[in-house]
């Protein structure tokens, strides 16, 4: 079998992969990506962060994204609402600690995704839908793809470098036997997509990603994406003693998972009175132990960009934003290659992307042991402390000058205490 040769191949052309090639064909750079399915193809995760406004202009995307809102009902996002029971809280990243935007949209991915892969082929990205990686081979000095095509026949591809963004497909953790698992529990995600029939009401903010905790297990918590034209992407997340607490049975068909939701949402009052009017009309999808990491980021001919590295969780909306930030990290490093350097990819790849990687983390494990929860629910938060959190819930998980970025876990901690102690003197007063 004949070789082809390029000089980078990328494996998958979701965000990560479409950003990376833009970015590289921006700089002359010869790129195929190998992407499986065909687009517009479904993907979860419909709420961005601000943060990834920066990377989408720095990869020349965000024009073409810009330029499509009212055609996609992208629905313009300005912050993040909370409710758990009576108590209701949001945050506005427009009133953040850090530089930058603060506004994005929520997105419906399969049009998201497809705008962005097609301004990369714009860019010269040679995309090869419905083809597969099937094995790879990275002993060699420049690694070697096996690949099928739509015909079922399979031809090699060579490349300089190879970037692995094939997401939770994780095409070389598996084949490199790289994975190790994720310290978070196993959560199980139930969704769809719904007509929402919100009218009108007072306190209810299209322009925000609705968060409900659960009223009677916190660890339990749904999301509720609202679109610009009535629709609204709507799942929960919880661990799988919650669902058989509700009589899940294993069926995972779209009509069981439906009557499930259903039956858990009844036990809402506050959301179940928000989405009194909605309409489930699409198949109810689900999504396991979804939560992943491996042994390392990258070696001297490949790098793993997005979710084909770590995926923390969904509750923060940081997997676009993260496998962004990978890229625009990466893509300098490999033309260091392709120039002959030799890069020290743990130093300039691996630990910076995780730096912020990990200040996600302690936001999400103080979410499920309950601290942050206090914290976004707190009637008393000082101003300042509420922008440096805004901050990091708009996606500036990298900005070392925000005060809680350093140590983010144990001051979150002391937040936490402190906010828990000021509710306490208030209801004190109170009575
Ligand atoms: P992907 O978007 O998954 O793209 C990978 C591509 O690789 C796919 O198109 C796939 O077809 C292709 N591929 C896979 N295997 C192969 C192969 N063998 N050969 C060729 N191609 C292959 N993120 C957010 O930012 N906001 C959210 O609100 C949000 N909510 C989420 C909710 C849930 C329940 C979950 C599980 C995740 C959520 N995420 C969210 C995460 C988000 O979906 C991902 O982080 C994001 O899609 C990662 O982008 P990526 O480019 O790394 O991978």
């Amino acid at each position: 079998m004949s070789i082809q040769q390029t000089e980078i191949v990328i494996i998958g052309a979701g965000p990560a992969g479409a950003s990376a090639a833009a970015l590289l064909r921006q700089k002359g750079h010869q790129v195929v990506i190998v992407e499986r399915q065909h687009f517009p193809r479904f993907s979860i995760g419909e709420s961005l962060l601000p943060q990834s406004m920066v990377f989408l202009e720095e990869a020349g995307l965000l024009d073409t994204v810009r330029e499509h809102v009212e055609e996609f009902a992208f629905q313009y996002k300005n912050g993040a609402s909370f409710l758990r029971g009576q108590q209701r809280s949001f945050y506005d990243f427009r009133e953040k600690f850090s530089d930058g935007p603060g506004t994005t949209w929520q997105v419906r991915r399969a049009n998201f995704d497809h705008l962005l892969a097609r301004q990369a082929e714009a860019y010269g990205a040679d995309i090869r839908y419905g083809h597969e990686v099937l094995a790879v081979d990275v002993d060699t000095a420049q690694p070697i793809l096996t690949v099928r095509d739509e015909a079922g026949e399979s031809y090699q591809i060579q490349g300089k470098f190879l970037l692995d963004a094939s997401g939770f497909g994780r095409v070389l953790p598996k084949l490199l036997d790289l994975e190790s698992p994720s310290d978070f529990p196993i959560r199980r995600a139930i969704f769809t997509h719904i007509e929402d029939g919100i009218n009108d009401q007072p306190d209810f903010d299209r322009e925000k990603i609705l968060i409900t905790v659960h009223e009677k297990d916190h660890r339990a918590w749904y999301w509720l994406i609202p679109f610009a034209d009535g629709r609204s992407s709507f799942g929960i997340v919880a661990e799988q003693d919650f669902f058989d607490h509700y009589g899940y049975t294993g069926d995972d068909s779209a009509e069981a998972l439906e009557a499930l939701f259903k039956k858990i949402l009844q036990d809402e009052p506050a959301l179940s009175q928000v989405l009194s009017q909605a309409k489930f009309d699409t198949p109810v999808r689900t999504l396991v132990g979804y939560s992943a990491n491996v042994k390392h980021l990258a070696a001297d001919n490949y790098a793993l960009l997005g979710n084909a590295g770590e995926f923390l969780d969904p509750v923060f909306s940081s997997g676009v934003t993260i496998a962004l930030k990978s890229s625009s990290l990466a893509v300098p490093l490999v033309e260091r290659v392709l120039q002959g350097e030799t890069v020290n990819w743990m130093q300039d790849y691996e630990q910076p992307l995780r730096e912020g990687i990990q200040v996600f983390r302690a936001y999400v494990e103080s979410w499920y042991n309950g601290e942050f929860q206090d914290v976004v629910f707190s009637p008393k938060q000082q101003v300042q402390i509420r922008e440096m959190i805004s901050s990091l819930l708009a996606g500036y998980a990298w900005d070392v000058n925000n005060p809680i970025h350093k140590n983010a876990k144990r001051r979150l901690s002391v937040i936490a205490e402190y906010c828990r102690e000021a509710s306490a003197n208030m209801l004190a007063l109170e009575q």
